[in-house]
């Protein structure tokens, strides 16, 4: 770091800034989390200055034996951790790691069935903004009205109806186990490669907290980013006979060099994930986030699906004459940062949203436990209420915030460089 600040001093400035907001307030951003220095020393290691085109033992490139190295220790520890016939660690990111499993599958125009945005999916499910809805033939189910769980019947039908290429499960705010024999059983009935997006969950998948959809899927799409904890970027598993369609895919079909610094970065992830104290980590990030949810639901939110089995819960604030928006916006004057969220059905703006999505991954990393998810959910419930600019808005949203810092004071994100 002390280079930084020689060489650069406005970027080191951003660098304690950002470290500053991590140790002084509360990160419930659902699909967030804090890596280790371990993680951290791979990611901002000399394996970035090299190119590595190509495959461990076949590359385009000379003087690849250390990165070779490194891909190959982290492939096998996908390989094992998950149990999965194959793994390619390359994609620079959830979104990238998507685009190659269109690109291995499917050729524009191909009929593609994944989750609606709007009721949970990812713009890569299909979305008309992104490639997915604008190059392919999108076709979307979601969840039902009355239990707000994915509609499985919808699914069968639309997939009996358009005989799409792809079928993919996953989302990015589902609060609830997914049935990937289900969907197995649907895309066997119509001939289609089941992409399980796993991008949220596949971190409690690592630690043995929720089921696996490996033994399921086609292929598994990943972030290593969320609940795994590692460097920001993407990962494929999948069953051998596709391994040479995905590695082509993602190189050279839609990648150029691979960050070689981000791949040796998921592999120290991966190491850390395979030990038994990630394993605790992950049934806690399930329990803590079952114990915000009943929180705030005691405190008048209502939790979407009725509650959570995964490291998210979704909160309707319509019952507290509430928006997202400005949930988000008071919660962040107190210290607390969390994203607004469409809820299924929502009559609300995008911009706007009737929900928040929250999640304890990065709080559960600095040791929280019940007792603070429910210290959490009474000081965010409190600052939701407090409209700033009123007479007791401001001090309310405060007085929060100094409790906030008081919490995080305690189990801090990082210690700061001296
Ligand atoms: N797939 C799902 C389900 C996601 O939730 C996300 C990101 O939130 C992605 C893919 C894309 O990941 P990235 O932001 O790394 O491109």
């Amino acid at each position: 770091f002390d280079s930084l600040r020689d060489t650069d001093p406005e970027i080191a400035d951003v660098v304690l800034g950002e470290l500053d907001r991590l140790r002084g307030g509360l990160q419930l951003i659902a699909s967030e989390n804090l890596t280790s220095p371990a993680v951290l020393a791979a990611l901002g290691s000399t394996l970035s200055n090299k190119y590595a085109e190509g495959y461990p033992g076949r590359r385009y490139y000379g003087g690849c034996a250390q990165v070779d190295r490194a891909e190959e220790i982290g492939t096998a520890r996908a390989r094992e951790l998950f149990g999965a016939e194959h793994a390619n660690l390359q994609p620079h990111s959830g979104a990238s790691a998507n685009l190659a499993v269109y690109a291995a599958f499917a050729r524009p125009g191909d009929t593609v069935l994944a989750m609606d945005l709007k009721q949970g999916g990812h713009l890569t499910h299909g979305s008309r903004v992104n490639f997915s809805g604008s190059w392919f033939n999108a076709v979307s189910y979601g969840v039902r009205a009355d239990s707000e769980l994915i509609d499985y019947d919808q699914v069968r039908d639309l997939a009996r109806e358009h005989r799409p290429r792809l079928l993919i499960a996953g989302a990015t705010a589902y609060p609830r186990l997914i049935d990937f024999a289900a969907f197995r059983e649907i895309a066997d009935e119509v001939g289609a490669v089941l992409v399980v997006d796993a991008a949220h969950f596949v971190g409690l998948v690592a630690g043995g907290a929720v089921p696996s959809p490996v033994p399921y899927a086609d292929v598994v799409t990943c972030t290593t980013h969320k609940v795994l904890r590692g460097p920001r970027g993407g990962m494929i598993l999948c069953r051998a006979e596709h391994a040479r369609a995905i590695d082509r895919a993602v190189f050279p079909f839609t990648q150029g060099g691979p960050l070689m610094h981000a791949v040796a970065a998921k592999a120290v992830a991966l190491r850390e994930a395979a030990s038994p104290a990630y394993q605790e980590y992950a049934r806690q990030v399930v329990v803590n986030a079952r114990a915000l949810a009943s929180g705030l639901e005691a405190a008048g939110m209502r939790a979407v699906s009725g509650g959570t089995d995964t490291h998210l819960a979704l909160l309707d604030l319509r019952p507290l004459g509430l928006t997202g928006a400005e949930a988000e916006s008071r919660a962040e004057a107190a210290r607390i940062t969390l994203n607004k969220n469409a809820i299924p059905f929502d009559p609300a703006r995008p911009a706007v949203a009737s929900g928040i999505r929250i999640g304890p991954p990065a709080v559960t990393t600095q040791g929280m436990r019940e007792p603070e998810m429910a210290e959490i959910a009474r000081l965010l419930a409190r600052a939701v209420r407090a409209v700033p600019g009123s007479p007791t808005g401001d001090d309310v949203l405060a007085e929060v915030g100094a409790e906030v810092a008081e919490l995080v004071a305690a189990l801090p994100a990082y210690p700061r460089p001296a």
